[in-house]
């Protein structure tokens, strides 16, 4: 599917499911990994002599550095929207401790080249990412629900706009798979409208689609920008650092991982701070997770499979493009 808009490739392989705890590994305990949708493959089992060499390895690692060390409760590593929300939902959600850190700032990994569509246009109802999609799109009406609730404008907060999504066809084999787009959608219990050549030229008068094409519209699909919004969650959850719940240690990249006597993962390591956790260290690395895990676990014998695989995409942004408005976001079909 290629996009009409001047943005490429909102990247769904990208979207994260969930925080995963492995309980019944020690080594990674306390290690959450955020990833896709795919699944987990932990195997850990270690022999006593390469447990031995591990802990040597982590011991030498403990006695070459000497770097400041503080203590959290969670250590959250990436601070792309992911890990930003999964700090903020931690600081309003319970009364833990949280530190965020990130090889560089906010926004310099996927999150800052983002075109923050929350879109189910071209979502498959049924598919692996449409719980997770519908889920986060309901998260973020709630989301921008609250910012308005405390008296604030989400659309100055976080860019928040109910654009709508326009996936677009120009041929009538094309039409016939937006029609049964439609179906699939409104079964599901969205609100999707086929639109023909005449009903688009409506709503996106410069748009020229041909006589036979149209257009799948979902009036309700939105879009925010990911910078505003995260700038937000970051200003929210600086509010906790007063009580000392929050602590942000940016240009700092996670090289490796302390590990106690026992072998236990306890803080992450990065060239100036020890960070460690008493209850959990969240992996939100983006695209990076899987590299970086395979080189956090390079002394152990424990074999990863993270099923995160980064993929290339480009945001163009134009000022004054005048000449050409658009009402709607909008891919082709
Ligand atoms: C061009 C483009 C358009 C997109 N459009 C959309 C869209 O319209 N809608 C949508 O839903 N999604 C879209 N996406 C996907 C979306 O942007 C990503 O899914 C999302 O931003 C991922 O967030 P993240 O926090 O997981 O990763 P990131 O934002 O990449 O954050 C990961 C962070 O980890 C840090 N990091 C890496 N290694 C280390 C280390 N060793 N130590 C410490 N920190 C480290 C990085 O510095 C980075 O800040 C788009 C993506 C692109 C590229």
């Amino acid at each position: 599917m290629a996009s009409l808009s001047l943005s490429i490739s909102p990247n769904p392989d990208r979207l994260i499911d969930g925080i995963f705890v492995s309980p019944r590994r020690q080594l990674l305990r306390r290690v959450a990994i955020n990833s896709s949708p795919s699944g987990f493959n932990f195997l850990t089992k270690l022999t006593s002599s390469e447990k031995n060499r591990r802990n040597k390895v982590a011991a030498v690692r403990m006695s070459s550095i000497s770097p400041a060390s503080h203590s959290y409760d969670v250590v959250v590593v990436g601070a792309g929207i992911i890990g930003l929300s999964i700090a903020r939902q931690l600081l309003i959600g319970s009364h833990l401790s949280v530190a965020v850190v990130d090889a560089a700032v906010p926004c310099s990994g996927a999150t800052g080249a983002g075109q923050g569509y929350i879109w189910m246009v071209h979502k498959v109802p049924g598919s692996e990412k449409w719980e997770l999609a519908m889920r986060s799109r309901e998260l973020w009406e709630k989301f921008a629900e609250d910012i308005k609730y405390q008296g604030m404008d989400p659309q100055e907060v976080l860019g928040w706009k109910k654009t709508g999504s326009l996936l677009v066809g120009k041929t009538s084999g094309e039409m016939a798979v937006l029609k049964e787009k439609v179906d699939q959608l409104s079964k599901a219990g969205l609100k999707a409208e086929l639109l023909s050549t005449i009903d688009l030229k409506e709503i996106e008068p410069v748009l020229v689609v041909g006589e036979e094409g149209g257009a799948t519209f979902l009036p309700n699909d939105y879009q925010l920008d990911a910078r505003r919004s995260v700038a937000y969650i970051e200003k929210e959850n600086r509010k906790y650092a007063t009580e000392g719940r929050y602590g942000e240690y940016y240009n700092q990249p996670v090289t490796g991982l302390l590990r106690s006597g026992n072998g236990e993962v306890e803080a992450v390591q990065t060239p100036k701070y020890s960070l460690y956790s008493k209850k959990a260290i969240v992996i939100s690395t983006g695209c990076w997770t899987g590299s970086l895990m395979q080189d956090l676990i390079r002394d152990s014998d424990i074999k990863l499979n993270i099923p995160v695989k980064p993929r290339k995409g480009h945001l163009l942004v134009i000022e004054n493009f005048n000449s050409f408005k658009l009402n709607h976001g909008l891919m082709e079909k």
